[in-house]
């Protein structure tokens, strides 16, 4: 792309935009009674305008006709899972019987431990990141625990060879030097502190090919970038909705499971009635006939407001698709990073940790400031600019395609400069 580094440019580019019409689905947080510049998409998405009326619709459901609302109404509680398989399919590259909309990320990770992690005498390793997000470090950790398997022996921490980002070639040579040990591959899709956007594709045939599996947290994935769980043989996946996709605080979970293993009714998991067969759950005889795919691991009967706020977001995607999204990311994350080393003051102050090859991240760019980071911080905080703060000095920047614009991009790249001026 050629950019340039200009207002009218950043308006241009809006105004050719074939996706601005998505922000207007959006209540975007108002600051000083204009719009703030949300960048923090990566955190907690913004609020679809259809969310409301979702919500009002079940809680009159069950205002009117209470229990009934299970198997009468337009749409039956029982039934509600059916709708998040197209478009969840579409979103992580899946087939809809290997897709379900369950519980939340944590939850989901523990479940498919439970199931993925079988460790044998000899093949007892799970390779994770150091840098692992808290709760992937838990999961894995406490699994081994209850297996009576040693944390301090068989957790592979690795870390990146040089700086903050990994080599997709660095990962494997893991993976082959740990060889006939190796249990399971446990990592992100996108790490959420560099952004970087690991080859899930390649990672994955390597675990297979040393007879391990291969499982992915996709919180900074799913609605962000472009996968293929299905076809690149990921073993298992799970991802947060209330981040890239808008689901709301704390909205359910995603997870997938390959066909591979969820076709298979014996495969090991821990179940519930929910997960028990439609044709015959109210049987209650507590033979457990499993549904069909991935539903066999759900637990509970759905959380229908939760669900709805859900259904209500990915009804905004489906307005759109994934490669028309990701297309644009690309454009307004590149325009980001355009500004930041185009500008001489920005690019001697801001060191930018995520990969700058577009294929290995998604829309986030995670920037380090050299100087008074957290002042300046406070000072974008203050600006109306929302994003978030790492420890020890970075800022986390995400415009993302649905309701960002360029022209915010612009603006920030303004608001940022002067802040730097001001706290030099
Ligand atoms: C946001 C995030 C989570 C959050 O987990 P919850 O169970 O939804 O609280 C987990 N893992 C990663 C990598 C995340 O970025």
């Amino acid at each position: 792309m050629n950019f340039q580094n200009t207002l009218e440019y950043a308006i241009k580019m809006d105004r050719n935009d074939p996706l601005n019409h998505l922000r207007s689905e959006y209540h975007i947080p108002p600051h000083e009674g204009a719009d703030s510049i949300y960048f923090c998409g990566n955190s907690l998405g913004l609020q679809p305008k259809a969310t409301e009326s979702f919500l009002k619709k079940e809680l009159d459901i069950w205002k009117s006709i209470g229990v009934e609302g299970h198997f009468k109404g337009e749409n039956p509680w029982v039934n509600i899972q059916k709708k998040f398989k197209k478009p969840l399919a579409h979103i992580v590259g899946a087939k809809e019987s290997e897709v379900v909309a369950m519980n939340n990320l944590t939850t989901n990770l523990h479940l498919l431990l439970a199931s993925f992690y079988q460790p044998s005498e000899k093949r007892v390793k799970i390779l994770l990141e150091q840098g692992a997000f808290p709760s992937d470090h838990y999961v894995v950790e406490s699994h081994m625990k209850m297996k009576g398997v040693s944390p301090e022996d068989h957790m592979i921490l690795i870390k990146p060879q040089q700086g903050e980002l990994f080599t997709t070639e660095e990962i494997i040579e893991h993976i082959e030097g740990i060889g006939d040990e190796l249990a399971l591959v446990f990592l992100p899709g996108i790490q959420y502190y560099t952004g970087q956007f690991f080859d899930l594709k390649n990672i994955t045939r390597a675990a297979h090919s040393v007879g391990a599996l291969a499982g992915y947290d996709l919180a900074h994935a799913a609605g962000n970038v472009l996968l293929s769980l299905h076809e690149d043989q990921v073993d298992f996946a799970a991802w947060c909705s209330y981040k890239y996709m808008n689901s709301g605080p704390g909205g359910m979970s995603g997870a997938f499971i390959h066909e591979n293993h969820s076709n298979d009714p014996n495969f090991p998991k821990l179940t519930g009635w929910w997960g028990h067969h439609l044709d015959t759950r109210f049987d209650m005889d507590n033979h457990f006939h499993p549904s069909a795919g991935a539903d066999a691991w759900i637990l509970s009967n759905t959380n229908i407001l939760s669900a709805v706020a859900y259904l209500a977001s990915l009804s905004v995607f489906e307005k759109t698709n994934m490669s028309a999204l990701r297309s644009k990311s690309e454009k307004l994350t590149g325009f980001l990073e355009f500004l930041l080393i185009e500008d001489e003051l920005l690019k001697a102050n801001v060191n930018i940790i995520t990969p700058s090859n577009p294929d290995a991240r998604g829309c986030q760019l995670s920037l380090s400031l050299r100087v008074n980071a957290k002042a300046i911080f406070d000072g974008l905080i203050e600006s109306g600019v929302i994003l978030d703060w790492r420890e020890p000095n970075v800022i986390r920047v995400a415009p993302t395609p649905m309701y960002n614009t360029y022209e915010e991009v612009f603006r920030f790249s303004e608001i940022l400069k002067k802040l730097i001026v001001e706290n030099s």
